[in-house]
């Protein structure tokens, strides 16, 4: 359902999917990052409640500025046992002046959405200007999120992906490509599939590592996003030892950050090797990529701000997204 109840605006899943455009996401996001490493931004570290084995209940909230809008997201992750996880629940903004709820958003849709949007914020300005080449490990919705949203700031000509199996990836790549219009073809080992990328994503529930630095090429951009918590990481210590390591927020990935905790606790880095904050890279105040042959990497873990401005925007919009009903 979505219209408004009692001054309450709702954006169920199909509204916000219908009126959040990938153009509008990432600008949104990109300047919320730019708020939250500029100090703009209040926000508390991610809370979970564990609802047993694999559920967790997670409470995230932010302020989006003085006088601005403020809210939490408020989702359940309960993954299936076999490394797939649904996010359900609902992010609830309040207006910053009045200080009354003025709207709520299905949180699976807006997460969905935004994390791709920051993704590709990050590959914009990380990836090398020539970068063509996308490898995606994964085959989820964030999978097919990423590879629609990177195809918004880098002309891609090729695509490939890898699964844990071969037969869904193949049939993910098959659907990608319909979906996309882009060349999208599965390989079966992820080594080899990330062979030829300047741009790689990992967007995988695995809780060890499928990506070895080894693997990747001088000059690479790796999007490291689908390990959200501080038991999960996706690349090994020698992706994170190798990268100029840039984080949505440093706060967050010295608490969470699976892959960093990792290489920390084996010795190989320590806190410096943080390079920045992404945001810091949006604004100018840091460097992003400094040669074309530096390995570039974002730790995403996701945050509150995100869904809150993407969520702000689509109230902001909301005559005109709710009228394309
Ligand atoms: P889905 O459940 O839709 O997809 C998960 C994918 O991960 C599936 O393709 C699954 O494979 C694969 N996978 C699971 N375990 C393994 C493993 N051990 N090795 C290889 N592949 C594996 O989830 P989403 O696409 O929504 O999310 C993907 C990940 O991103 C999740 O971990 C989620 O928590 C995280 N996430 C991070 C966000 C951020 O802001 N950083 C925001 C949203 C999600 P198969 O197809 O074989 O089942």
């Amino acid at each position: 359902m979505a219209g408004a109840i009692g001054g309450l605006t709702v954006f169920d899943a199909a509204a916000v999917s219908r009126g959040l455009d990938p153009d509008a996401a990432r600008a949104t996001v990109r300047e919320a990052m730019i708020a939250l490493s500029d100090g703009r931004v209040r926000q508390l570290l991610r809370s979970f409640i564990g609802l047993g084995e694999g559920r967790t209940f997670a409470i995230m909230p932010a302020a989006l500025g003085e006088g601005a809008a403020f809210g939490a997201k408020l989702v359940s992750v309960f993954a299936d046992g076999a490394g797939r996880k649904s996010h359900e629940g609902v992010v609830v903004l309040f207006d910053g002046e009045s200080g009354a709820p003025i709207c709520i958003a299905d949180a699976g849709e807006v997460t969905a959405l935004r994390t791709p949007a920051a993704s590709a914020a990050a590959t914009q300005a990380l990836a090398r200007p020539d970068a063509a080449s996308l490898a995606v490990l994964g085959l989820g919705r964030q999978a097919m999120g990423h590879i629609a949203a990177i195809a918004c700031v880098r002309p891609l000509s090729s695509v490939t992906v890898w699964g844990r199996d071969p037969g869904r990836a193949e049939a993910f790549a098959e659907r990608a490509g319909r979906q996309t219009g882009l060349s999208v073809r599965a390989v079966a080992e992820a080594e080899r599939c990330v062979a030829d990328a300047a741009i790689v994503c990992t967007v995988t529930g695995a809780a060890d590592p499928i990506l070895q630095g080894g693997w990747i090429a001088p000059g690479t951009h790796v999007n490291l996003v689908g390990s959200s918590g501080p038991a999960q990481a996706e690349a090994d210590a020698a992706l994170v030892a190798a990268a100029r390591y840039i984080v949505d927020h440093r706060e967050h990935v010295l608490a969470h950050g699976g892959e960093f905790l990792r290489a920390k606790a084996a010795g190989v880095v320590g806190d410096a090797h943080i390079a920045a904050e992404i945001g810091e890279v949006f604004a100018g105040t840091a460097p992003g990529r400094t040669s074309p042959d530096e390995i570039t990497v974002y730790k995403s873990l996701g945050h509150a701000v995100q869904d809150l401005a993407v969520t702000a925007w689509l109230h902001a919009h909301a005559a005109e997204v709710l009228g394309r009903a």
